[in-house]
């Protein structure tokens, strides 16, 4: 990818299309290219300009609005500008051409007479072998189908269409994604006095001209949906169009639903398993103004909504908003800057929020609203920290469950009552070990333990999926001991424990193993919530959104996963993750438990997750970060620099860390590089130079330039991302 703009002139007659945004061919050296304009001038430096030759009708423009917000992403993310529009336009609309034809169907209206058509036979092959095709398909056919059979169908079905012999009709229904069930239609319900009171203040922010960003902290269950829902129809109601983001749109389908069933028709869906037809469609939809709210995950944040007036970003504090591919952005972030260029007021919901924003709306940066109180004031789920440590001096040995987890789930059992248990790790067990020579089965490629999947007997990297048969004795040609022990628990393991402690229940599983079929989410959670099943566990997958009124108790297996790696957002999310996870439990009338097993009770997280108390962990989460100068008190830039050989990947971010500290002076801190917490993945090593501002603005041009210019040697490549999510 070329990350250069490059001047061309501008002929006459071309003159009243030229916007940024407008797509061009281009003499590009020997060849004709295809580009975007990014920007209009009237001067170069160069001298030897080339002219614009066409612009295609058939392909589509990026609208004003998203150009400004392309070339914020190119400069705030450091990234290929060329990538930012690829971001911002998807390819299924950025190709248009041949797509057009998957709408027009042609219909056989009286077959020619047997003697013109042997005419045609010799003499108009096209023509022929587009009846022949009609007939052998009933009569009718796409005509993106004829295409493929014979090249010169278009032309023929037009002359066929002007002897009248066939018609074409514009298919009247578009490709729209599925849209399952039919819905009934929802009407708002009084509001509770706090979220009148969110619902206010988002609607003055719509009012004022000024609009702000609005970050809403509701506790899980508190009506933050509807309080959406309803600012979306004062938005509409002004005659202005919305977006509605969420993490993961496949495992919310119910959330689809409640906008549907407000909004009908008017809404459109992005998500990822929309084939090109389907997303060209509804892009366009959303581009003539039919479709007015647009809800998906990260990528509708450039949905073409005209006359935008609100973004919503529910759980902005999930990491899955930040692209862990150029351009590096961030969607909540992204979503705040769209709103300012478009004057769109922007929402960030959660019952968790970041750092990031909680920090933005201390410092007066955005607006906030707290809802503290779950509607119809249920009550808050009771939790209970059981200390795994105790239950191992108690049994002796490392068990999965504990006495008062397993009491629990067999008194929801007997009383009909429904359990969600969470472990975030797949699989069957976390490693493989050998008790004599401590030899554990590690990834040829990557500096990870392999993770026993019993389903498959196969050893497997979560990292880069490599694979083995599982080993029945030690892989160290000098031991070769055969009693190797398989240690640690995944969700495979707890559903396979579960089935033998209570053979009469009805147990799924919801991880990436077992979900690898676009259906299954909602079949699974469709069967949960029709009481099909007794306990469904899970990964991270089911921690999120999911709302069902019977489930009375939440176990969480091993909730020191992810406290103790070397990331300093490690406290956060833990305690995020078991706030959501506990949301899950009591949402019905019945009072909700939450089990939380640990190793570390005593971990500031888990303490202040227990207590449910926020302004206590955010507060100390606040003051340590600022005292070791991490975000969001600053902002950081990683660079990740990763080859085969070592020796060159550590020279280069040695280089690379001493230029930039050259550039930056005291406006940055440059730390020295050094192996990132995974050193190797996929047979790359891998070194990070870490930078930390309180200016990041003001460095940006300096960062830009210094990236450019910088030469990585053969075999290595440099990863830059601005304000890092993944830090491993
Ligand atoms: P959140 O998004 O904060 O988790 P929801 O908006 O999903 O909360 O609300 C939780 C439940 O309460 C939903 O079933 C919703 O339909 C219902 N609900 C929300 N607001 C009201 C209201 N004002 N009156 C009655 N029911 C409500
Ligand atoms: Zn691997």
């Amino acid at each position: 990818m070329l990350d250069r703009v490059f001047d061309y002139l501008v002929p006459e007659e071309l003159i009243p299309y030229m916007r940024p945004g407008v797509p061009v061919v281009v003499p590009f050296g020997r060849s004709v290219r295809s580009g975007y304009v990014v920007e209009l001038s009237d001067h170069s430096e160069r001298t030897d300009l080339k002219s614009i030759l066409a612009v295609p009708g058939h392909v589509a423009g990026i609208p004003d609005s998203l150009m400004k917000l392309v070339r914020w992403i190119a400069d705030y993310y450091v990234a290929p500008i060329e990538a930012a529009v690829h971001t911002v336009l998807p390819a299924a609309v950025r190709h248009g051409g041949a797509r057009a034809l998957a709408r027009q169907k042609v219909i056989l209206v009286q077959p020619p007479p047997p003697e013109e058509e042997a005419r045609m036979s010799r003499r108009a092959p096209a023509r022929f072998a587009v009846l022949q095709a009609l007939r052998g398909a009933h009569g009718e056919a796409w005509l993106s189908h004829l295409a493929k059979i014979h090249s010169g169908a278009a032309q023929a079905v037009r002359a066929l269409a002007k002897a009248g012999w066939v018609r074409v009709v514009t298919s009247e229904r578009e490709r729209r994604p599925e849209l399952g069930t039919r819905l009934v239609q929802s009407h708002p319900p009084p509001l509770m006095p706090q979220q009148a009171n969110a619902l206010e203040l988002i609607s003055r922010a719509m009012e004022s001209g000024h609009p702000r960003v609005v970050l809403l902290f509701g506790v899980t269950g508190s009506g933050k949906t509807e309080v959406y829902l309803q600012a979306i129809a004062q938005a509409l109601s002004r005659g202005r169009g919305a977006i509605v983001l969420v993490p993961e749109i496949a495992l919310t389908p119910q959330t689809c639903d409640r906008f549907r069933a407000r909004f009908g028709d008017t809404v459109a869906v992005l998500h990822s398993h929309l084939s090109d037809g389907e997303r060209r469609d509804e892009w366009f939809r959303i581009h003539r103004g039919d479709a007015r709210i647009v809800i998906g995950a990260r990528s509708a944040l450039f949905a073409p909504v005209r006359d935008l007036g609100l973004i919503v970003v529910d759980e902005e504090h999930e990491p899955t908003y930040k692209q862990d591919e150029l351009p590096r952005y961030h969607a909540r972030d992204v979503a705040v800057m769209r709103g300012h260029l478009e004057g769109a007021t922007v929402v960030l919901g959660s019952a968790t929020p970041s750092l990031e924003s909680w920090y933005n709306a201390q410092v007066g940066k955005y607006a906030w609203v707290h809802m503290p109180h779950r509607v119809d004031h249920r009550a808050m789920p009771v939790i209970r920290v059981v200390d795994m440590r105790a239950e191992m001096v108690r049994t002796g040995r490392p068990v999965a469950f504990s006495k008062d987890l397993l009491q629990a789930i067999a008194q929801r059992l007997s009383a009909g009552e429904q359990t969600i248990l969470f472990l975030n790790r797949r699989g069957y067990s976390s490693s493989i070990i050998c008790p004599r020579c401590g030899h554990v089965v590690q990834c040829p490629h990557c500096s990870v333990a392999m993770v026993y999947h019993r389903d498959r007997e196969q050893v497997v990297c979560h990292l880069c999926g490599s694979a083995a048969p599982a080993p029945d004795h030690c892989p160290n040609r000098e031991c070769g001991e055969p009693g190797i022990r398989y240690r640690g628990i995944g969700t495979e393991r707890v559903e396979d424990l579960l089935r033998k402690l209570f053979p009469a229940a009805r147990v799924a599983r919801m991880d990436s193993d077992t979900m690898v079929r676009k259906d299954e989410y909602r079949r699974v959670l469709g069967e949960f919530r029709a009481g099909k099943l007794d306990i469904l566990i899970g990964t991270q997958m089911i921690a999120k959104g999911l709302d069902f009124p019977n489930v009375t108790l939440v176990g969480v297996v091993h909730a020191d996963i992810g406290l103790h790696l070397p990331d300093f957002r490690a406290g956060e999310r833990t305690f995020q993750l078991l706030v959501q996870v506990a949301g899950r439990a009591g949402r019905g009338d019945v009072a909700g438990e939450v089990i939380v097993q640990t190793y570390t009770p005593h971990h500031a997280a888990i303490q202040a997750a227990q207590r449910l108390d926020w302004p206590t962990f955010y507060q100390q989460e606040l003051a340590f970060r600022t005292e070791l100068g991490y975000p969001p008190a600053t902002h950081m830039v990683a660079v990740t620099v990763q080859g085969e050989d070592e020796t060159s990947v550590a020279e280069a971010a040695g280089q690379f860390a001493m230029q930039l500290r050259a550039e930056l002076g005291s406006d940055a801190i440059v730390g020295d590089p050094a192996p990132a917490p995974l050193r190797r993945i996929r047979k790359a090593y891998r070194y990070q130079v870490m930078l930390r501002t309180p200016a990041i603005l003001a460095i940006l041009p300096r960062l830009r330039s210094v990236w450019r210019q910088f030469h990585w040697p053969r075999g290595v490549k440099g990863v830059l991302d601005v304000d890092p999510v993944f830090l491993l």
